[in-house]
């Protein structure tokens, strides 16, 4: 059976492009209007539910186009009502998303690729390395379908799921565009959050494309002999080039640069490490998220104590840093990303 792998895929494409799929089908140009309404705003997932298209439009595009997404293969609810969702490709794979209902609306983490290859020891989502990145369409539809789901609007994106976003660079940057477009679900880019442990070439490529997305920089470590210890990708740029390419960053596109540091227990989180840090981001645009470290079995490290945390944050403070600590969400369903797939494997691959 074809499982869909030649066809085109019409969940990953702009409108413009839509638009010249269906010329070259011999078809009127405001048919792409259509169907792209239908993808991105009345979230179908079949070309038969297009029901304002012809009978043989919609056989012929069943043919010739399929719609690559995602399909919710198990759900935890966290007692915090967080919710956490296990999703299927259409190759088997699996990814995750997670839904955090806040007062100000509804946040939805989501993958980027299937597996990372960035390998930062503390994180599950690295074990097994980088199978795939998603296509544009896998990551809209991470959203497409918890809204399917759950009837409610999601009004916040966070790229801080499984992957390193600017290793699947073009994606990312179509699936931001296709995401506020007024055409889609219209998501503000200010309220989407991209983020990465620090490809520096990336967020150069990032402040060409002009965007108003906020960036958070996985950081985790104020000097770079303790990096390296924690994340491998500090080998290849250090904080100072990081520091630079944000410094950067502010200027060009306006915008705060979020840092997230997850507190491990002796390991980055003490007071010297706290002034460290204070002195690095000294005279940025920039807000610190402090991270309780959720331990993964096998990885990295324990839980930084709540007095260090709080330690932490007050010398911070001290030195008029921006900080807060991020309030855990779902701990108690897997909520680190990776933990749930991880769990999963081996099991349902079809
Ligand atoms: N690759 C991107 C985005 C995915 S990870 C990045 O590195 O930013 C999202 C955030 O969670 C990163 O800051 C990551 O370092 C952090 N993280 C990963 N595993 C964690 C864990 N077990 N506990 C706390 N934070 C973790």
């Amino acid at each position: 059976m074809n499982k869909g792998n030649t066809k085109t895929d019409m969940k990953s494409m702009t409108l413009s492009e839509m638009q010249s799929f269906v010329e070259q089908l011999g078809e009127k140009k405001f048919r792409a209007s259509q169907i792209y309404q239908w993808i991105n705003q009345k979230l179908v997932t079949n070309f038969s539910d297009m029901t304002n298209l012809s009978e043989k439009l919609r056989d012929r595009l069943e043919s010739e186009a399929c719609l690559h997404g995602c399909h919710m293969i198990q759900r935890q609810v966290s007692k915090d009502g967080t919710n956490k969702f296990l999703m299927k490709l259409w190759d088997g794979n699996t990814v995750e998303s997670v839904l955090m209902k806040y007062h100000h609306g509804n946040s939805v983490c989501i993958s980027t690729q299937v597996g990372c290859r960035m390998g930062c020891r503390f994180c599950a989502s690295t074990v097994g390395g980088l199978l795939r990145s998603l296509t544009t369409g896998e990551m809209l539809d991470q959203i497409y379908e918890i809204q399917r789901i759950t009837g409610e609007r999601v009004s916040n994106v966070i790229l801080m799921g499984i992957g390193e976003p600017l290793d699947n660079f073009d994606n990312v940057v179509r699936f931001v565009r296709m995401l506020s477009d007024e055409k889609g679900l219209h998501i503000s880019q200010r309220n989407i959050t991209i983020s990465t442990c620090g490809l520096v070439d990336g967020i150069h490529r990032l402040m060409e494309e002009d965007l108003t997305i906020t960036v958070a920089i996985s950081l985790h470590a104020p000097n770079d002999e303790l990096r390296k210890e924690m994340m491998p990708i500090a080998n290849r740029y250090s904080i100072a080039e990081i520091i630079q390419a944000c410094k950067e960053y502010i200027d060009r596109t306006g915008r705060r640069i979020t840092f997230e540091y997850s507190l491990v227990d002796g390991k980055n989180d003490t007071p010297d490490h706290a002034r460290q840090l204070a002195k690095l981001v000294h005279g940025l645009n920039c807000h610190i998220n402090l991270i309780p470290l959720n331990p993964v079995e096998g990885r990295m490290g324990d839980r930084s104590k709540r007095t260090n945390v709080l330690e932490f944050k007050n010398i911070l403070e001290k030195y008029h840093s921006n900080v807060t600590i991020r309030r855990e969400m779902g701990s108690d369903i897997d909520a680190a990303c990776g933990q749930l797939r991880n769990k999963n494997k081996g099991g349902e691959t079809t």
